[in-house]
């Protein structure tokens, strides 16, 4: 035991204890489960206090980075091991919900923050939004607002101050994956020295130091070089190798393991994954830099001991005393050793490496003193100013020295205590009763409380930006004197309950507005001057509110009635009220923003929870929003025969422009049951999903040659169900056109498909979304009308974009445009172009 110090020598210390807020770190997750460390994962953490190393790797979305290394350099080297995903992956798709786009990237940010949890990484992201696919870097560059991406590079290697970074991607292959993922290399790569530089970005430097890292490598794999024979072959000379199939016996498990849970965590993209054991070679190539001469450690001949802090030099020898003391029933023989080290931390000057140190060696005193400290509410939704109930619990379950000196709040006024000892497994409770400040910041995620724009999110105050969640503000500070030495303990108030079906639940307590708006849907389609009655649902988030709603609208639009006063009562109720708005006589499309008046004050947000297990629950406060489309259009026929293929919303639509649209089975179709319909519309992908298809081509044909018209819209190429889509041989491509405004070129138009009953013009291809299309057929037979033709920049144009072909007395028409995407975003110009499809060969009918 190492003498009690003295009250005054005590406060000597505690006035030593810097606290920095220039840099925080992210490792800290917000209404997780606190994290109970057992004696073997406490002793590796100790090996990790006397490893003062930092890495960062990069890459462009939540599940490209090589969670093997990430584990490994974590848990093995023991490095301060960081992933900067450039975006927050909001351009994916979502496999097991209905979150899309920015809610997607929600998702996707706490999956990688789960991943985190289980590799022991750290995580990161730059403003860099996921825009949707991108086919090579200098157009991702360009969407990209890159100054500020380049910035965000700097930022996140000035913050971290990696000796070494890792790219995940190859930056000298641009086009031979996705643009995102050879930009994050390229940004990289080109920004390697720049955080050095005093010139570059310097209103950063108001918060962090320039820094120069020592490597650069590129995480390659054979994969990169076309074929695993390729690879063996491949000159070397700049690789090393690592093995990352370690096996830890303190934790039971395999590196690939924990690497494999960690992936797993990404369920929204089906990323489950099995664990391997066994040998498991990473390859890096050195782009910048020395090589290490061993060729097998990435810090060789880089400092990564105590030394390297000013007044750091004796705590290396502390460290390993502990280890080599480190008593597996009982850690908390440790606590009078880890508190001299917390001590000598907070002499030391370095910045950076103290405020690390102090957070893992005072995380250290709690784990091995058994000690476990909560701040808990009952509420999961609370105001500003309203009333906050905190339960807080203190329990000391070994025999470290332990006095609770005091209380606080943080953010929010919780009384004093007096001074407590902590005696050996004997719980303390205190409910507390306090008032929600009226300053109280929302904790809605930071990154979209503005709007931005399409390359990058909107996000002014510097300090936040490269944070993963919205920090936040409500705390309760324990300050506890351990073995003569005052320690405060911050613990965020989080909203804890007991579940049925999953036991002991946390979720962040989450400040949001005291009302908020929803529209019933995103978009709605006038397809004529008749009104439509539009659904709009109020939440009351404290109780006893009233207030007048209301829907702003432009010239021509008519809404009633004009606005409706309510009162709602209960805290967490919604009611609903419904307007009917008039569209003007011509086409047009717009966007609404309800809004609710109030006490003065004006609310016009609505709040989206996103709820899964795998993740902590997520609460978006974003601007109520819905498109209104008003669309000049005709339609010929009336009743449409639509088979589902892998899933689309186009029934719907059709039926909004006034379409009869009976969903069929593919077994169904026969030319006899067709003969009532006007059209027969495959829906994506249906030559992907439905092998039955096949065997009813006979009567497809049939069909259209008695009359009848067939759309069938864009399928893969790859696992045709048979490659007899038409009446006339035609070929799928993999030519798609990404970028949503590319030129549409009328190649016929005179064609009927064009003009009537809607005259379609360049301005129906306006306000397309995400794309214009996809697996255009690439050859076809001369009976084939290709109508459209378009490319993305410096490609070659696709003809193949609209076939139509005139078979017996009926019409075929195949085409990959997106009307899956666009018709739901109620897009005025597909919904013409769709009807003028349906209604082709019509003209002459009554
Ligand atoms: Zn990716």
């Amino acid at each position: 035991m190492i003498p009690r110090i003295t009250q005054h020598i005590k406060y000597l210390f505690y006035t030593l204890i810097v606290v920095i807020h220039l840099i925080t770190f992210n490792t800290q997750l917000s209404a997780q489960a606190p994290k109970k460390m057992n004696s073997g994962e406490i002793y590796q953490d100790l090996e990790k206090l006397g490893f003062l190393g930092s890495v960062l790797y990069v890459a462009a979305h939540p599940d490209d980075e090589n969670t093997r290394l990430i584990s490994y350099l974590a848990n093995e080297k023991k490095a301060l091991t960081t992933y900067l995903s450039l975006t927050r992956g909001d351009g994916g798709q979502n496999l097991i919900g209905t979150e899309i786009s920015e809610l997607l990237g929600v998702m996707r940010t706490q999956e990688l923050l789960m991943a985190r949890s289980v590799d022991n990484g750290n995580q990161m992201f730059s403003r860099a939004n996921d825009f949707g696919y991108s086919k090579n870097a200098e157009e991702t560059i360009k969407i990209w607002d890159t100054e500020q991406v380049k910035a965000d590079v700097v930022w996140s290697i000035r913050k971290m101050r990696p000796d070494v970074i890792i790219n995940r991607f190859d930056h000298r292959t641009s086009g031979a994956t996705h643009g995102h993922h050879t930009a994050s290399a390229q940004l990289s790569f080109e920004l390697f020295e720049k955080a050095m530089d005093k010139t570059a970005y310097p209103a950063q430097l108001k918060y962090v130091d320039t820094w120069q890292p020592k490597r650069l490598f590129f995480n390659t794999s054979w994969w990169f070089y076309g074929s695993e024979d390729k690879f063996k072959k491949a000159d070397k000379s700049t690789l090393m190798s690592i093995d990352v199939g370690v096996y830890f016996p303190l934790l039971g498990k395999s590196n690939t393991e924990i690497a494999a849970e960690s992936r797993s965590k990404h369920k929204c993209q089906g990323f489950g994954s099995t664990g391997t054991r066994g040998m498991q070679l990473e390859y890096l190539e050195l782009l910048k830099g020395d090589l290490p001469p061993g060729k097998a450690d990435i810090f060789e001949g880089i400092n990564t001991t105590w030394s390297r802090v000013e007044g750091g030099e004796g705590i290396q020898t502390l460290i390993q005393d502990v280890v080599k003391k480190f008593d597996f029933k009982n850690p908390s023989k440790s606590v009078p050793y880890l508190i001299k080290i917390y001590l000598a931390i907070q002499q030391t000057k370095d910045p950076f490496w103290k405020e690390i140190k102090t957070k893992e060696v005072k995380d250290l005193i709690a784990a091995c003193s058994g000690l476990y400290l909560e701040a808990k509410t009952n509420m999961h939704k609370a105001t500003a100013g309203e009333m906050l109930n905190v339960d807080i619990e203190a329990i000391n379950r070994l025999d470290a020295d332990i006095n609770l000196v005091s209380i606080k709040g943080k953010g929010i006024e919780v009384d004093t205590m007096t001074s407590l000892p902590l005696t050996n497994n004997e719980i303390f409770k205190w409910t507390k009763t306090t008032v929600i400040p009226e300053n109280t910041p929302l904790t809605a995620p930071y990154w979209l409380t503005k709007k931005g724009s399409l390359g990058l999110y909107n996000v002014e105050d510097q300090a936040i930006i490269g944070s993963p969640e919205t920090k936040r503000t409500l705390k309760v500070v324990f300050t506890l004197n351990i073995d003569g030495v005052e320690i405060d303990y911050e613990k965020e108030i989080v909203h804890k309950f007991n579940s049925p079906k999953n036991g002991e639940t946390f979720r962040p307590l989450e400040i949001v507005p005291r009302l908020s708006v929803k529209v019933k849907e995103p978009v709605y389609i006038f397809a004529s001057n008749e009104p439509k009655d539009i659904v709009l649902t109020v939440h009351a988030w404290v109780k006893g509110q009233s207030g007048v709603l209301s829907i702003p609208l432009p010239k021509g639009w008519k809404s009633n009635p004009q606005n409706i006063s309510f009162t709602i009562d209960q805290k967490g109720e919604s009611k609903d009220f419904v307007f009917s708005i008039t569209p003007p006589s011509k086409g047009q499309e717009i966007y609404i923003n309800p809004e609710i008046k109030s006490n003065n004050e004006v609310f016009t947000n609505q709040i989206i929870d996103i709820d899964y297990d795998h993740i902590p629950f997520q609460t978006v406060v974003q601007q109520s929003e819905s498109k209104l489309s008003r669309i000049d259009i005709e339609i010929r026929g009336k009743r449409i025969a639509y088979v589902m293929g892998a899933g689309d919303e186009v029934p719907a639509n059709l039926r909004q422009i006034g379409y009869d649209v009976d969903i069929i089975k593919a077994n169904d179709i026969s030319a006899n049951a067709l003969k009532t319909y006007d059209a027969l519309v495959l829906g994506v992908r249906a030559y992907n999903t439905l092998d039955e298809l096949k065997f009813k081509q006979s009567e497809v044909l049939k069909y259209i040659s008695e009359g009848g018209t067939v759309i069938v819209q864009y399928n893969t190429a790859n696992g045709l169900v048979t490659k007899d889509l038409g009446p006339y041989p035609l070929t799928l491509s993999r030519n798609r056109v990404s970028v949503e405004e590319a030129e549409m070129r009328f190649l016929n138009p005179q064609h009927e498909v064009l003009n009537s009953p809607n005259k379609i013009t360049p301005k129906d291809f306006d306000g397309w979304v995400q794309e214009r299309g996809l697996y255009f057929p690439d050859e076809w037979d001369v009976n084939y009308t290709p109508v459209l033709s378009s490319n993305d920049p410096s490609e070659k144009p696709s003809d193949g974009i609209l076939l139509v072909a005139k078979y017996g007395d009926g019409h075929y028409i195949y085409t990959g445009l997106s009307f899956f995407r666009e018709l739901p975003a109620g897009v005025s110009g597909a919904f013409r172009l769709f009807a003028n499809m349906i209604s082709i060969g019509k003209d002459v009918r009554p």
